[in-house]
């Protein structure tokens, strides 16, 4: 029986691994190689500043993993792991429902002979009060949209209120001043100025302030300090 190689992740290091075995392996029928992953499609994260601020349709870089897998010689699952059992080798994936919350998938159980976690990381708040409650987080698309869509939202409602005759400011402030906090912060200044093409024509960048928070001495503390001062 071939080996079943089981990669839960499709994330930067599970899509690649599961590319690179199967075409090693999976295309020669050596093993079974199969990525899991919870969405169906996978967007490189470096790219959620830009989808958050509305620069990129989401849609134009996602890389469908049906598509991928058909190509490479590995086999796709939706799923989400919610167990692993070490002792029968296998892992627990949770039912799938739509969006009124039916049942399209019950839970499933997958064997493996050798399992491989990428599932990634999250951001860490450290405890902070009140940030998980009120903070937007940047960690999938689900949250780029998400704050796209309310960013959108306090644009109307801002460029409204101008119109309507009050002084009113849109503010927003990123906590982080490493490169996703900066990309973001220019994305979002360029962003306001393209407003009037749109047809909100009252808000312009005196009534948009970004504020980036970094705890370090200079912003984007990674790279050479000429960067960080220009
Ligand atoms: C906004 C942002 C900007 C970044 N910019 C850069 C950059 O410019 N350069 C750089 O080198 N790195 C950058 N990084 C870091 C880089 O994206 C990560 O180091 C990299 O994605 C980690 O890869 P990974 O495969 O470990 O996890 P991820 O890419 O996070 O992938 C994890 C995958 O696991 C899936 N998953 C999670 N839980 C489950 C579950 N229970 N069941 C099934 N599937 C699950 C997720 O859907 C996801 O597809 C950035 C990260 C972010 C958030």
């Amino acid at each position: 029986m071939q080996e079943r190689i089981v990669i839960v992740g499709g994330g930067a290091g599970g899509l690649e691994l599961a590319t690179m075995l199967g075409r090693k392996l999976g295309r020669k029928k050596k093993a079974k190689i199969t990525l899991i992953d919870r969405n169906s499609t996978h967007l490189w994260k470096p790219l959620l500043h830009e989808v958050a601020s509305g620069a990129l349709d989401s849609r134009l870089a996602e890389l469908d993993y049906r598509g991928q897998s058909a190509r490479e010689g590995f086999q796709f699952l939706v799923g989400t792991l919610e167990a692993v059992n070490k002792d029968e080798k296998s892992i627990q994936l949770a039912a799938i429902t739509d969006e009124q919350g039916h049942e399209v998938l019950a839970p499933r159980s997958i064997q493996y002979d050798r399992l491989i976690l990428a599932i990634g990381s999250v951001t860490a708040d450290f405890g902070t009060p009140g940030v998980s409650d009120h903070c937007y987080f940047l960690d999938s698309l689900r949250q780029a949209d998400e704050f796209h869509e309310h960013l959108l939202n306090e644009f109307l409602r801002v460029n409204q209120s101008i119109e309507d005759g009050e002084n009113t400011k849109l503010s927003l402030a990123i906590v982080g001043g490493g490169a996703t906090g900066v990309e973001l912060a220019a994305e979002l200044i360029h962003s306001v100025s393209l407003l009037s093409i749109y047809g909100l024509s009252f808000l312009d960048q005196k009534h948009f302030e970004v504020r980036l928070v970094e705890a370090g001495k200079r912003l984007l503390p990674a790279l050479p300090e000429r960067l960080s001062a220009s």
